[in-house]
């Protein structure tokens, strides 16, 4: 199925120490978010960022954590670490230094990359001008045949250096490639919308007298699509909604929580044995469960049953966090268990950043709930408070209390993923939408940010999973964060949204025309019958009497 296809595919920088690596890889990730991950013994942390070029999308990896702990080889490292972006990356990209030239510490990791599968793409930094270029050339006795200059601090040559990184990258799986299609249609939709092409249609609002487009009747008779070419793109929309795909569901979390004791309370021991198959494909770990009427897959839980068999340390670390971070693209929904007794780490927060950056839905669930002591009625809501401050971030969650152990709540767990599954495709009718945005912007308007007051016209759900809403409005540049919370926290009050994150995106419009008068019969203009309210999810739910 296209939905289990992998995810995003992954670029791991190597290098020995002061190449550059961290200034390439902020360079590649700009501002977009970079998962890092603690490490003690470290100087420095591992980092994971998303990038895009060109329409392709990846992950980019650090692998820069060389533990710098006394008595470790440096060499030894940059060794183990090659080895790690040979068998994990779909790209290599080898930063080597022009100003210092050629070290033994290159030749060896050269050494060890020749080897990968994985192209593997030299990048000879430091390159600040031409006359590092030509020094450049020196770095050809590692053997590969092209080389890329670059100034990682400057951005000299990084282009080049990205176009090669996207021509090496593997064919788009048919995931990225229903994302990308996915990401135009909205795209696409909502120029429409903003060229005017799609009637707005706002219920019960007449245009305000100071909407000077009214006044100066700009845009006199839009483009408008015909009624059925409009509904032919929402039922492609709605197809490529793809009602009938498996809930795809992530077990995530750090080390030690209870991954496994969830998985296994979830499935039973007996199938958790039988669905082990090791696989060459990465579909082969994932595991398929019936859960009352729905189908759920249960995204690479081989890594989570593997776990005790394999090294620990900070190589089988690293190993995990890739895993994670591939887990979680392909989910719709993650489960990011947490220790009760530690409670929500730096790390886990971090985690959680990176399903709310994907757009993916969130439980949170409190694992060992057994292990507090001395718990009142009390407890749980003070430790849902707790999270919520720690992670304001992440108030959209669902966050539970359940014990792996004691089987308490696990059930709960897979329903409420369920249930943000459900939440993460409804779609709001359009005329719903802008009741709600007209009224709460008469309510609140939003406040003026430099000598600017935004003003919304209209909104249009553009998306679904996550939730994609488009606001047009005049100043879009000028809305405050606090009025798109504000928003934000209208459209979750009016439709739920629970345990999914949701996209509020300001697009620039001058002006709207509204049609001031509209035909009440229904041989009128009047089209509220094409836009079908679709809150709520079609998929069947499925109730387990597991909770406890
Ligand atoms: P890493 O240890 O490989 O991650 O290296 P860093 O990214 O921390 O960079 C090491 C040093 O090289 C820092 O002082 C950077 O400012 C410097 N550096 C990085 N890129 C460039 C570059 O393109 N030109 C020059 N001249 N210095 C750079
Ligand atoms: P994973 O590394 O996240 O997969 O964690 P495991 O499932 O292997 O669990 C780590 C340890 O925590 C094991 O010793 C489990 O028995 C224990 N554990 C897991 N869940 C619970 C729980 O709900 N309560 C208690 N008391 N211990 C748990």
């Amino acid at each position: 199925m296209s939905s289990f296809n992998p995810g995003l595919p992954i670029v791991a920088i190597v290098g020995r120490p002061n190449v550059g690596k961290s200034t390439l890889f902020n360079r590649i990730v700009g501002e977009r978010m970079a998962v890092v991950e603690d490490e003690a013994g470290t100087t420095r942390d591992r980092l994971y960022g998303d990038s895009e070029w060109n329409g392709r999308r990846f992950v980019i990896v650090d692998t820069g954590g060389l533990d710098r702990a006394p008595g470790d080889v440096i060499e030894m490292k940059v060794q183990e670490q090659a080895r790690q972006a040979i068998g994990e990356a779909d790209v290599v990209i080898f930063v080597v230094d022009a100003a210092a030239g050629v070290t033994p510490a290159d030749l060896e990791a050269a050494e060890l990359l020749r080897a990968a599968t994985a192209p593997v793409i030299v990048a000879v930094n430091k390159a600040d001008n031409q006359k590092r270029d030509l020094e450049a050339v020196e770095f050809y006795e590692l053997g590969w045949e092209e080389l890329y200059p670059i100034s990682a601090a400057h951005g000299r040559g990084t282009g080049d250096l990205m176009d090669a990184i996207v021509w090496a990258l593997p064919p788009e799986s048919s995931e990225e490639i229903a994302r990308r299609q996915r990401e135009q249609e909205a795209e696409a939709w909502s120029r429409e919308e903003a060229a005017g092409r799609l009637e707005a249609y706002v219920v019960g609002s007449e245009p305000d007298e100071d909407d000077e487009s009214a006044e100066a009747g700009v845009d006199a008779e839009p483009e408008t699509l015909t009624e059925a070419e409009a509904g032919r793109r929402w039922d492609a929309l709605i197809a490529a909604e793809g009602e009938e795909t498996p809930v795809a569901i992530a077990i995530v979390g750090r080390p030690n929580v209870g991954k496994s004791s969830l998985l296994n309370a979830l499935l039973g021991e007996e199938r958790a044995i039988v669905s082990d198959v090791p696989g060459t494909t990465r579909d082969a770990t994932d595991t398929p469960l019936e859960w009352g009427r729905s189908t759920v897959m249960l995204i690479d839980t081989a890594g989570i049953k593997r776990r005790g068999k394999v090294a620990s340390g900070p190589a089988a670390e690293r190993h995990s966090t890739l895993r994670t971070l591939r887990a979680i693209t392909r989910a719709d929904v993650a489960i990011l268990v947490i220790d009760a007794v530690e409670g929500l780490t730096a790390q886990d927060a971090h985690v959680a950043g990176y399903v709310v950056d994907e757009g993916r839905g969130l439980v949170v669930a409190v694992n060992k709930w057994d292990l507090v002591a001395d718990k009142t009625d009390k407890t749980f809501d003070q430790y849902v408070t707790w999270i919520r401050s720690e992670a304001p971030f992440l108030d959209f969650a669902s966050i539970l209390s359940i014990s792996a152990k004691t089987g308490q709540r696990v059930g709960r767990v897979l329903e409420a993923a369920i249930d943000v599954w459900g939440e993460r495709r409804k779609r709001v009718s359009t005329a719903e939408l802008n009741r709600l945005v007209a009224e709460a912007s008469s309510r609140v308007t939003a406040p003026i940010v430099k000598g600017k007051r935004p003003k919304i016209f209209y909104a249009t759900q553009v998306a679904v999973a996550p939730p994609t809403f488009v606001f047009f409005a005049r100043d879009a540049g000028s809305v405050h964060f606090s009025y798109r919370r504000y928003l934000e926290n209208q459209l979750r009050v009016a439709f739920g949204f629970d345990g999914t994150p949701i996209r509020l995106i300001f697009r620039e419009r001058s002006s709207v025309k509204l049609p001031r008068k509209r035909p009440a019969g229904p041989t009128g203009r009047r089209r509220s019958g094409r836009w079908p309210v679709r809150a709520g999810s079609t998929k069947p739910r499925g109730r387990a009497a597991t909770s406890g």
